[in-house]
Formats: C-alpha cells, sequence, structure tokens
C-alpha cells in the first residue's frame, strides 16, 4: 500500500519542499506531470513552456540520483488527457492514503486539486510553502482590517522579523528605502557603457530536447527558443547567482529603472525564473545580497534596493494574491473593455518604446520591471484595454510568469484594476517619462512633448486624455492632485482637441 503520494508542480522544484519532508522511499512514491494543459492554459511564450518542461525533467534526475520512487508523466507520454485527468489516473491507479502537495502557485490549480482528490476520496495534504519568508497565514494576520495594503510597511516588519540589514531595532544606514537612489537614467550621451553580461547557459541535452518538443507541439505559440539562456536546474541557478551578485548588484541600484535600446537586461538580476521555479530560495538570494553590501563589495543603496524587491514585494504580492483572490481575476477598477491590438504579439508598432519592450520580450521571454510597468502597462492603461486580456498577456509571454507574481502585478500595479487596494495612484506618465528613463524617443516616428497633432505621442496624448476623464477623482487624491492641476492650464479647446484625437487613437490602436 502506497503510504503518500507527493506531488511536486513544475513551479516547487526543491528539495526542500515541505511536502517531501519525511518522505519515505520505502512507502512513497512522487508524481510530476506535464500537460498541454498548463502550457495552453494561456497562450504560452516557447521559452517559457521549455523552461517549466526542461526544469521539471532536470530535478526528476535529482530525484532519481536519490534512488527515490517517482512517477514522472511526459507531455507525450500515452497516458491521454489533460492535468487533472493524468493526475486522476495515477491516482485511481496507485489509490495512495493520501496526496500531499506544497501550498499551490495558483488559485485555479488549488481548486483543481481539491476536485480531483474528492472525485477519487483521496485526502489532500496540503503543506505550508516554507519556501517563502511570509506564510499565507501569516500575511492574512498582518492585512486583518487594513482597506489599503502598503508594501512599505509590510517590508519593514520583514526586515525586523528576518534581521535583514538592520543594526538592532535600527535600519542599516538610517533608512528603510533608498529608493529615491534607485531611479538613474543611462548617461544620454554615453549611454548604458559596458554591463558585465548575466550569466548565459547553453541549453543541455535535456533542453534541446525539450525544445524539440515545443516547436512541434507547440508550433504557432508566440516567442522564440533561439535565444534561450535561463538556468533550468539549481546548480545553474547557484552559478546565475553568484555571477549576479558579483558582477552586477554595484550598478543595480542606480540604474534600476533605466532603459536603452539593445540593452535588454541592464543592471538586473534575471533571477524571478530561478526563483519563482523554486530553484533557489529567497531567504538565500536576500542574504547574499546583504552579505555583499556588509563585505563593502556593493553600496547600500544596491543591496538595500534590491532587497525591498524580493524581501517586500515578492512575499506582499504573493499575500495579496491569495488573500484576494478568485475576485482579482475580475478586477476591473475604471471598467476598461477595449480588446488588446494585435501589436503586443509581433512588437509590429511605430512606437519605438512598446517595439522594443515587446520585441525583448518576444525573443527572450523577458523585459525588466519598468519595461513592464511604465511601457507595455501604462500604455494598456492609458489605452484602456480590458485587464483580462492585457494579464493573459503577461501570463503568456515571461519565463518568469506565475499568476501569484504576474496578476498583482499586473492588475494592482500596472492597470490600477484594484483601485487603491495596495497602489496609492494610478502608474501612468507621459511620453516625457519615457523620455527621460531611455533613448527610445530619439527613434520614434512620434514626439513625446507633443499632445497634439500629427506626430503627437500615443503615450502624452491618452495620459492627457485620462487626467482629463478622471479629474474629479486624482484631484482629491493628495499623490495625484498636482497631475489634475496641471491640467486645468489647458485651453479649453486644448483639452477638446486632446479629447477628440485620443478617441481617434483609442479606436485605431492597432495602427499607432
Ligand atoms: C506588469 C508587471 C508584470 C509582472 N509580472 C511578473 C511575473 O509574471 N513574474 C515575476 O516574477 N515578476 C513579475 N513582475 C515583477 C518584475 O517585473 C519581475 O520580477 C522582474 O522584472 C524580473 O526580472 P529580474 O529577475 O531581472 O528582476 P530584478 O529587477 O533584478 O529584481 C530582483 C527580484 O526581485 C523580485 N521582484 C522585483 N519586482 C517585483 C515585483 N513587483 N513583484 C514581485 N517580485 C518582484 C523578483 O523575484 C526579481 O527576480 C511584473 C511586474 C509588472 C509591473
Ligand atoms: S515618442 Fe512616445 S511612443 Fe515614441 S518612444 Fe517616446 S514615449 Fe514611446
Amino acid at each position: 500500500m502506497m503510504r503518500r503520494l507527493v506531488l511536486v508542480l513544475g513551479d516547487q522544484l526543491s528539495m526542500d519542499n515541505p511536502a517531501l519532508a519525511d518522505f519515505d522511499p520505502q512507502r512513497d512514491v512522487v508524481v510530476m506531470i506535464e500537460a498541454a494543459s498548463e502550457g495552453m492554459a494561456v497562450w504560452s511564450h516557447k521559452a517559457r513552456i521549455t523552461l517549466f518542461l526542461s526544469a521539471m525533467r532536470h530535478f526528476a534526475l535529482v530525484l532519481g540520483e536519490r534512488g527515490w520512487p517517482f512517477i514522472y508523466l511526459k507531455l507525450d507520454d500515452p497516458l491521454p488527457g489533460d492535468f487533472a485527468a493524468r493526475l486522476g489516473a495515477v491516482l485511481a491507479e496507485h489509490q495512495p492514503l493520501a496526496l500531499y502537495v506544497a501550498d499551490p502557485g495558483e488559485w485555479r490549480m488549488q481548486q483543481l486539486l481539491e476536485q480531483v482528490c474528492a472525485s477519487s476520496a483521496t485526502p489532500l495534504r496540503v503543506i505550508d510553502d516554507t519556501h517563502f519568508l511570509c506564510s499565507r497565514s501569516e500575511f492574512a494576520t498582518w492585512a486583518k482590517g487594513k482597506k489599503e495594503l502598503r508594501m512599505e510597511f509590510f517590508y519593514r516588519v520583514m526586515r525586523k522579523k528576518h534581521q535583514v540589514l538592520m543594526n538592532g531595532e535600527q535600519p542599516e544606514g538610517g533608512e528603510w528605502n533608498y529608493d529615491a537612489e534607485n531611479r538613474s537614467a543611462f548617461p544620454k550621451r554615453t549611454g548604458p557603457g559596458v554591463i558585465p553580461p548575466p550569466a548565459r547557459f547553453v541549453p543541455d541535452a535535456i533542453t534541446q530536447e525539450v525544445i524539440a518538443l515545443v516547436e512541434t507541439e507547440f508550433t504557432d505559440h508566440p516567442g522564440s527558443t533561439d535565444h534561450f539562456i535561463w538556468p533550468v536546474d539549481r546548480a545553474q541557478a547557484l552559478q546565475a547567482l553568484d555571477a549576479f551578485i558579483a558582477t552586477r548588484l554595484a550598478g543595480f541600484g542606480t540604474y534600476q529603472d533605466a532603459m536603452w535600446t539593445d540593452t535588454p537586461f541592464g543592471w538586473h538580476a534575471l533571477l524571478s525564473s530561478s526563483l519563482n521555479l523554486h530553484l533557489l530560495s529567497p531567504a538565500e538570494v536576500v542574504a547574499a545580497a546583504e552579505a555583499a553590501y556588509r563585505n563593502g563589495a556593493v553600496p547600500l543603496a544596491s543591496a538595500e534596493g534590491f532587497i525591498r524587491q524580493i524581501l517586500g514585494w515578492r512575499e506582499f504580492i504573493r499575500g495579496v494574491y491569495w488573500l484576494d483572490m478568485p475576485g482579482m481575476k475580475q478586477a476591473n477598477h475604471y471598467d476598461h473593455q477595449r480588446a488588446l491590438p494585435g501589436f503586443y504579439w509581433t512588437g509590429n508598432t511605430g512606437m519605438a518604446c512598446m517595439k522594443d519592450a515587446i520585441g525583448q520580450t518576444l525573443e527572450h521571454g523577458y523585459a525588466h520591471h519598468i519595461q513592464r510597468l511604465m511601457v507595455t502597462g501604462n500604455f494598456a492603461l492609458l489605452a484602456e484595454l480590458s485587464p483580462q486580456q492585457v494579464s493573459d498577456w503577461y501570463l503568456a509571454v515571461y519565463v518568469d510568469a506565475v499568476e501569484w507574481v504576474e496578476l498583482p502585478n499586473v492588475a494592482g500595479m500596472a492597470l490600477h484594476a484594484l483601485g487603491n487596494r495596495f497602489t496609492s495612484k494610478p502608474y501612468i506618465s507621459s511620453g516625457a517619462y519615457i523620455k527621460r528613463q531611455s533613448n527610445y524617443c530619439s527613434g520614434c516616428r512620434y514626439d513625446p512633448a507633443e499632445r497634439l497633432g500629427e506626430r503627437a505621442c500615443p503615450f502624452t496624448t491618452l495620459y492627457w486624455n485620462f487626467i482629463d476623464k478622471h479629474e474629479a477623482t486624482l484631484v482629491g487624491n493628495p499623490r495625484t492632485a498636482l497631475m489634475a492641476k496641471n491640467i486645468t492650464r489647458l485651453s479649453a479647446d486644448e483639452r477638446a482637441g486632446i479629447r477628440l484625437l485620443a478617441a481617434s487613437m483609442l479606436e485605431r490602436l492597432d495602427t499607432l
């Protein structure tokens, strides 16, 4: 009789997976399932599917080396059906006393497991996922009674609790947050200069086999596998972490918000996919960054800026996801309904910033935070796109996309679809911000300074249109009052012209 069947999901690839605690190879068995339904749940980028499948297959090798029994269903295994059907078949055949799994990352998967186990009368044991530094229940306790949640306060609690960058009760350096030092653009005259490249990993035999499979099974999916560089196992992920800390963390802080053509990665870490697959733990990544600061290798603003993203944002975002699902998926504060323009899938647009951000996304499955937030996300909000369509796009195209982190970032941060739930204002900007933070505008057919006329930048026209439409609510919020005040300086004619041009742009988004 099988005691436990332990399900290891594609984003739980760690031997520290708490569902594997007390694993007894004499009585327990691991199960891992590849299923087309998971790659098709959204229209996934080929590199994203490749990464998940290759990392799962590499993890199975580790189980094999330990001599632990496991069942591994490959995509092209003859057992038919989607994920639920495949799991149901395994439960029916082996009839374990219980199915063990660590907290699934996705609300949908949790529902699915409950249903499959109920219909096969198998007890389901869901174990708190100790990968995270804040459990779901701990976050719920922190959030209790708060209508609006703010990352900054949560982050301070986490810094104290985990004693990260602390001097006793005080934050290292006297400040909690060095965000003001994290916003520089690259020098306009010289550009980014030489940035040490991130670690890159040539696809091994397993990854190559997966790439061949993906190119056959998911032929018409977006993106390319030609530039696949991502870590697929723990050893590679550790190498990527070491390389980042040694060569790139120092410049990360200053240039976190900078963008430049032909610079897809900037000084960023490229560690999100390894973290989200659990090849790395957030605790070890945070510890490595703190150690680099304590050893004098990197400035405090870089270490703090980086640690804030992981100990602060990443944990906070997960907490909010589980608190607000399933409602978050339908949230639509502004009731935006417009369809996603086709160029999100091709990069075929005259807007140079969008072309660059989308182009590198299709090439690598990667864009950094400011490109996601202030270029593609900003445009989606100003163009009044449906949050559900935009969110499906983000879930599809990034190698690090898993719903618990993607959805709150898209709905909550980029689109303000949750209202003020965890951001105090919508993240919108005109072309002026993009011009300041990048060199995109110098190669564009539009002019970021123009809100009217033939060369009017869509970001700029649609920004003023947004303010015009929402003036009454923006003026009442201290963080947006100035934006709203600025529009009162425009003449009635100019405001009417903006409304007219914006309406025409919104009608022909695909041609912009
Ligand atoms: C609209 C939008 C969608 C996003 N979708 C995803 C997603 O699907 N998956 C994902 O992992 N991140 C997502 N992010 C957050 C962030 O953009 C990525 O984590 C980051 O760009 C990954 O690149 P990096 O590893 O080089 O990160 P760096 O910029 O080097 O940051 C270091 C690490 O901090 C964490 N981090 C940084 N910002 C955030 C954040 N806002 N939320 C959670 N963790 C953060 C990541 O683990 C990241 O690896 C999204 C952000 C926006 C605005
Ligand atoms: S001019 Fe406008 S559309 Fe063109 S790159 Fe600048 S911000 Fe983007």
